[in-house]
């Protein structure tokens, strides 16, 4: 597609930390995604027990929702404090401890086990380290990744899934050079 103005945009990492500290995250919604409902059969697929993974999560209500089914989650968040709010405002108890394969990488688990959360940049993932998932939710993760990064991200992204998986992507189509937009 024609990514025109946008090709050279880049948001840092630690744009990203001080969007969540000024509390610029417009992106975080407290209802979960009405498009989860609608494609939850997709992702799905009539199977139980998945391991469901949330690239760039934020934190995304729809990680506790799943979990609630049965589901475990994985995400990965560059912002600490993202983490620590999702357990927080969802009341759920959970441990810290240091992932030895990334260097300064945490990762925050449910006590209760199904929810894991990796707090480092996805570059630093790879599938040695957090295994292979059943499905995955992209809702504000490939939009927010730079287009420089985009061709880095879709292949850690195949890399990271099981052959039968399903993967559903929220996104936009739009004319790039028509409109600005806070997404890629
Ligand atoms: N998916 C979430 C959040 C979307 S906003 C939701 O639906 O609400 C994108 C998120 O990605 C932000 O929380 C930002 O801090 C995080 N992020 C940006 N770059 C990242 C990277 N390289 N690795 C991990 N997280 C990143």
């Amino acid at each position: 597609s024609d990514i025109g103005s946008q090709k050279d945009r880049v948001v840092t990492e630690e744009e990203w930390l001080e969007k969540w500290e000024m509390g610029n995250i417009g992106f975080h919604k407290e209802e979960g995604h009405p498009l989860l409902r609608k494609y939850l059969d997709v992702l799905l697929n009539g199977r139980s027990g998945l391991r469901i993974f949330f690239p760039l999560c934020g934190k995304a209500v729809e990680m506790k929702w799943l979990a609630d089914m049965g589901h475990s989650i994985v995400g990965v968040e560059i912002s600490e404090q993202a983490v620590k709010e999702f357990f927080s405002e969802h009341s759920l108890p959970y441990c810290e401890e240091p992932v030895p394969e990334i260097s300064g990488a945490k990762m925050f688990q449910s006590t209760s086990g199904n929810i894991s959360l990796y707090c480092c940049s996805i570059y630093d993932l790879s599938s040695s380290i957090v295994g292979k998932f059943d499905g995955v939710w992209d809702r504000g993760a490939l939009v927010a990744v730079n287009p420089c990064d985009r061709q880095c991200y879709a292949s850690l992204m195949i890399s990271l899934v099981e052959k039968n998986s399903s993967y559903l992507l929220v996104t936009v189509s739009y004319d790039p050079n028509k409109h600005k937009g806070e997404n890629f």
